[in-house]
């Protein structure tokens, strides 16, 4: 089974190519954000964790997203062709924990495509979802927490799978379609390669 990591700051669209990228490719899209959200929807003890968190605009602790990941890959189905990973993982301690779990389950990582997105439009966009969606942490005080976070924290992450000849990256400004195809560009291979 073979693992795709899509990466970005906050508002670069991981959530929405992630998607398009398990419908073309046939992988189980998994979003750490989202797992946290429906845990904060059932009220559970997680969840309410999780919202403490994420409504400062604040990472989880990583023994705790850890241990979700770790479940969750535990309890792949056999038929998985692989996953698309979107916002795990988020710092260099969790890409270290990834890769052990996914060598202990005979797993892999192929690689990290980063979309790059310029600060002020990342801004824009968190902005306008928060007017549309009104998730918690889509404030302007949030957002520029979240940015620094994912600046100080979650950027390292690039290095580490660099270093494994493991880094792609796309321009993430234009359309949907627009970016969807820069990626395209850069699985369609990998993907041949690895049927
Ligand atoms: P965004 O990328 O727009 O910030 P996400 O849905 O990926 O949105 O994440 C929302 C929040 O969920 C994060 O700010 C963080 O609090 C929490 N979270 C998600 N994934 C992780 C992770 N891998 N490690 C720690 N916290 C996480």
């Amino acid at each position: 089974m073979k693992h795709l990591i899509l990466f970005g700051a906050p508002g670069s669209g991981k959530g929405t190519q992630s998607a398009l990228i398990a419908e073309t490719y046939q992988l189980k899209h998994l979003s750490t954000g989202d797992m946290l959200r429906a845990e904060i929807a059932k009220q559970s003890q997680l969840g309410q964790l999780a919202d403490s968190y994420i409504s400062q605009g604040l990472l989880l602790p990583d023994d705790i997203i850890i241990d979700l990941l770790k479940n969750t890959l535990q309890q792949l189905n056999e038929d998985t062709k692989g996953i698309i990973l979107d916002g795990f993982p988020r710092t260099v301690a969790q890409a270290i924990a990834l890769n052990s779990l996914v060598a202990e389950l005979n797993q892999e990582i192929l690689m990290l495509i980063e979309i790059t997105v310029k600060t002020p439009e990342l801004i824009e966009r968190l902005v306008q979802r928060g007017k549309l969606l009104g998730r918690s942490d889509d404030n302007p005080a949030t957002i520029q927490h979240r940015l620094e976070v994912y600046h100080q924290q979650t950027e390292p992450v690039i290095d580490f799978y660099r270093q494994a000849g493991k880094y792609n990256h796309v321009d993430g400004n234009g359309t949907i379609e627009q970016i969807f195809d820069r990626i395209c560009l850069i699985l369609d291979p990998l993907v041949a390669i690895n049927v």
